[in-house]
């Protein structure tokens, strides 16, 4: 049973696999940490323009084809 998280930006509900997760650290000294989450587009969209984003930000299918396309290599 997949567990629904909420878009701290639009309050919308989405699964938590498909969300993006932020880990905010408001006061870095004290270790301590808050986990919020978004949808993707989201974030993008509240970034500013100039800001380098990652490539799974981008893309919002991306997410989805993670599983199962991991290629072993060197393993002989
Ligand atoms: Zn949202």
């Amino acid at each position: 049973m997949a567990s629904d998280v909420m878009c701290c930006f639009c309050t919308g509900w989405l699964p938590e696999h498909k969300s993006v997760q932020l880990v905010v650290s408001p006061k870095i000294d004290s270790g301590e940490s808050q986990t919020l989450y978004c949808h993707s587009r989201c974030l993008t969209e509240n970034l500013a323009a100039s800001v380098p984003k990652h490539p799974f930000l981008l893309d919002d299918s991306g997410a989805e084809n993670m599983t199962g396309t991991e290629d072993e290599t060197g393993e002989n």
